[in-house]
């Protein structure tokens, strides 16, 4: 039998004073209609680990929306209800709240998305991804702070292993494959070895998964910490090859991730940012197939097309001699985004500068005379005039002319060749 632990202290220590006064509230109200209030999955882990978080999801075994609307009323924060799936979402401050009725949920087939029914505590935490996930915390009066552990999270949590609840874990829903490497990694655990082998197992259930939720999966790596460690590991067990043959997670990444944090931060890097790093190494039909599978949006899908596209073209800009207006013709039809993931992919260190070059100085360049300009000295609309302001800003580029006085000589002098 497990030992009580209550969590009252680690919850008064690490949660806001004016958050557990309503808490506290909310779980009398709650046992008013004999009904229970929990803290419930990752935030009972961090209290436990002592680390930092700020979404709580609640649990009651009732209706979740009138709790929700006190906790709102009484906080200020932002409440939406979702009326469909009984639960409430609060933003306050930096924290976001999610209420929910406890639920348990059954998969009709491999990969489906669960059906949903009223069920017991127990229930619902066997749903859940992970033992250490599988925790809950009583927030009503009487039994308040305690632990809740049916499925051994704490000693797992002890021991710093990721393990699955049970042996179907996987194959009812694979991205939990992509999620136990971000947790083993996020925290420095191991996979427990039963779950090692039905990871291997399940592997190719990882296919089952639709293209939405596996490019859910992926969006929550890139925005740990480290996403490198996570597909470090899953080059590892043959998790990353299954996403799209030709991806690598290796030292190579592990260098290119560590070089987009230095130039975005302090921010974290964009997915635009990490993404064409990840995707490097691809061919040009692998990366269509990558954008397919995840149904990648618009913009990031040109990003990642620029990229390879580009990536192809990049030889000559690593001539010492280059002019800065052939950077720019080289540059200019490229996104930002996949022109920064080429500069910090290269190996050279002169194509690398060269493209810094363009994207600090180059790209902003513009000559002093405009199209006006040379409409008024007689110049018909068209083609013409498009090609002299070209002509002009490589002028400019290449330090052949610095002010409009030069400009409007060179211009003379074309004209008249040209005439
Ligand atoms: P956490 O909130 O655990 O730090 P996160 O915000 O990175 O992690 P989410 O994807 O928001 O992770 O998941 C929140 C909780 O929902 C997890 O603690 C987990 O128990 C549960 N969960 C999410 N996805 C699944 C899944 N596919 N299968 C089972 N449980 C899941």
């Amino acid at each position: 039998m497990s030992e009580n632990i209550n969590l009252t202290g680690k919850i008064n220590e690490r949660l806001p004073a004016e958050l557990v006064r309503l808490i506290e509230a909310i779980g009398a109200i709650a046992s008013h209609q004999d009904q229970h209030l929990y803290l419930i999955g990752g935030a009972v882990r961090d209290l436990l680990l002592e680390r930092e978080t700020f979404d709580l999801d609640l649990a009651v075994d009732g209706d979740a929306i009138a709790p929700a609307q006190l906790l709102a009323n009484t906080t200020q924060g932002r409440l939406t209800v979702h009326t469909r799936f009984k639960t409430a979402n609060l933003r306050w401050k930096e924290w976001r709240i999610d209420l929910a009725a406890i639920r348990s949920e059954t998969y009709d087939r491999p990969g489906a998305l669960p059906k949903v029914k009223p069920g017991s505590l127990a229930d619902d935490l066997f749903r859940r991804d992970f033992t250490i996930n599988a925790m809950a915390v009583q927030l009503s009066p009487g039994r308040y702070g305690d632990l809740i552990d049916p499925y051994g999270g704490r000693e797992d949590l002890e021991q710093g292993l990721i393990h699955v609840l049970h042996d179907k874990s996987f194959a009812d829903d694979a991205t939990r494959i992509w999620r136990a490497l971000r947790y083993e990694q996020r925290l420095g655990f191991r996979l427990e070895p039963a779950t090692l082998e039905l990871l291997n197992r399940d592997i190719a259930m990882l296919d089952t998964i639709s293209g939405d939720r596996i490019r859910h999966e992926l969006e929550l790596i890139l925005r740990e910490p480290y996403p490198e460690k996570v597909f470090l590991r899953a080059d590892e067990l043959q998790v990353l090859p299954r996403l799209q043959p030709g991806l690598k997670g290796n030292n190579w990444l592990s260098e290119r991730f560590e070089q987009a944090r230095q130039v975005s931060s302090p921010t974290p890097p964009p997915a635009s940012l990490y993404l064409p790093l990840l995707t490097y190494t691809l061919t040009a039909e692998q990366v269509e197939q990558m954008i397919a599978r995840l149904k990648l949006p618009k913009s990031l899908s040109q990003t990642l097309r620029g990229t390879c596209e580009l990536k192809s073209e990049i030889a000559s800009l690593a001539a010492p001699d280059i002019k800065p207006s052939h950077i720019y013709d080289l540059l200019h039809s490229y996104s930002p985004a996949a022109i920064t993931a080429v500069s910090l992919a290269v190996d050279s260190p002169e194509t690398s500068r060269n493209i810094r070059q363009y994207l600090a100085r180059l790209r902003y360049i513009k000559p002093a005379l405009t199209g006006e300009d040379l409409k008024s000295t007689g110049l018909a609309p068209g083609p013409r005039i498009s090609d002299i302001l070209t002509r002009l800003r490589a002028a400019r580029m290449d330090g052949e002319v610095t002010n409009r006085a030069g400009e409007e000589k060179l211009v003379r002098e074309w004209l008249r060749k040209d005439t």
